[in-house]
């Protein structure tokens, strides 16, 4: 089994963590599923086993992820001391949203499943092969002695269901599968977890949407839009993310590539891509300062919306078309 190649970091880890008292937990930037409910399940876990465990987002918890058990505990900033401090889901430092200067030294413990990971941490538990963070620390528990209770199922089940967008993504092996079998059958509610954290829209997201698929464009496999502040303002938007419309999108017939650019401010664009299968656009996002996984990146690019498409557009028709006459 592939977690042996991180036997000896397992064992570190678990040194680690038997010698902290106060554990400092952080994940990333616009929180997805995998980053908030693997930080809860790792908190409720370490809880468990007698830690001081204090769960950190600089994003906060989105409104879509306020069910999970424990988001109510999640801080906004990171505690004045602690032991030890866990990254869970980190690409990258920069994707905790806090520098050095608030960390004082690089995490110990690196938990991620994206390859483009930079190997920060003291300790890192990396598996690209991994669906989800969420499913590293369902095979990780059992080696801290730490029994998985129903809400941290919930939590972890949130995570693999979100990542592979309802068990759809191409990582989705029999192993993922069984996990979320094995949490169901520890209580998790998998209608429920779907429901929510999936399914469920608000009525201002899908006029949201709207916008976007008002502009939408299609040329040489890639389908792509933008979506502006100005939209969000129109129709009452409240977050600054595209409400999941790539999801959406990279479903049309013909599409090889699909791309959503997202107005953050007059001067930063954010980028998302999608590949059905030829294509690694992590590459191609890591080009712009970003990362991600194999067939879903992303980068946060400065520029005005119509300079930034330009580029982007024009670095991933070049990146696509020797794939596609292949
Ligand atoms: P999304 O496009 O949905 O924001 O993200 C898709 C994937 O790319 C996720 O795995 C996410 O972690 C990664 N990603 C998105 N934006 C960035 C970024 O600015 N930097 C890095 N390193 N990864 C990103
Ligand atoms: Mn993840």
């Amino acid at each position: 089994m592939r977690w042996n190649r991180v036997k000896a970091e397992i064992a570190k880890a678990r040194v680690a963590i038997e010698g902290a008292t106060s554990i400092a937990i952080v994940s990333h930037i616009r929180p997805d599923g995998d980053a908030v409910g693997s930080l809860l399940a790792l908190t409720i876990g370490l809880r468990s086993i007698a830690k001081h465990a204090t769960p950190v987002l600089a994003d906060g918890v989105p409104n879509r992820f306020k069910f999970l058990p424990g988001a109510r505990d999640v801080q906004e900033s990171l505690p004045s001391t602690w032991d030890l401090l866990i990254a869970i889901d980190c690409s990258d430092l920069e994707r905790t949203g806090f520098s050095m200067e608030f960390m004082s030294k690089e995490p110990d413990i690196n938990i991620d499943h994206h390859p483009t990971n930079t190997r920060f941490g003291s300790i890192n538990l990396i598996d690209p092969q991994a669906a989800a963070s969420a499913e590293i620390l369902y095979h990780l528990f059992p080696e801290l002695g730490i029994a998985i209770d129903i809400d941290m199922a919930t939590n972890l089940l949130a995570g693999l269901v979100t990542d592979t967008i309802g068990f759809r993504t191409s990582n989705v092996t029999s192993g993922v599968l069984d996990v979320a079998a094995r949490l169901v059958e520890r209580g998790a509610d998998l209608v429920e977890v779907y429901e929510q954290s999936l399914n469920k829209r608000t009525l201002d997201a899908v006029r949201y949407w709207g916008c976007g698929l008002s502009r939408l464009e299609q040329e040489d496999g890639i389908v792509w839009t933008s979506l502006t502040i100005d939209d969000r303002k129109r129709v009452g938007y409240p977050g600054t993310d595209d409400a999941d419309l790539i999801n959406l999108l990279s479903t049309i017939a013909g599409s090889e590539v699909t791309l959503i650019f997202v107005e953050q401010s007059d001067q930063k664009i954010k980028v998302s891509w999608r590949s059905r299968a030829l294509l690694n656009v992590a590459d191609l996002a890591a080009t712009f300062g970003g990362g991600g996984h194999d067939r879903a990146a992303g980068a946060i690019i400065d520029g005005k919306m119509e300079e930034v498409q330009t580029k982007v557009l024009s670095a991933t028709k070049a990146a696509l078309e020797p794939v596609l006459e292949l």
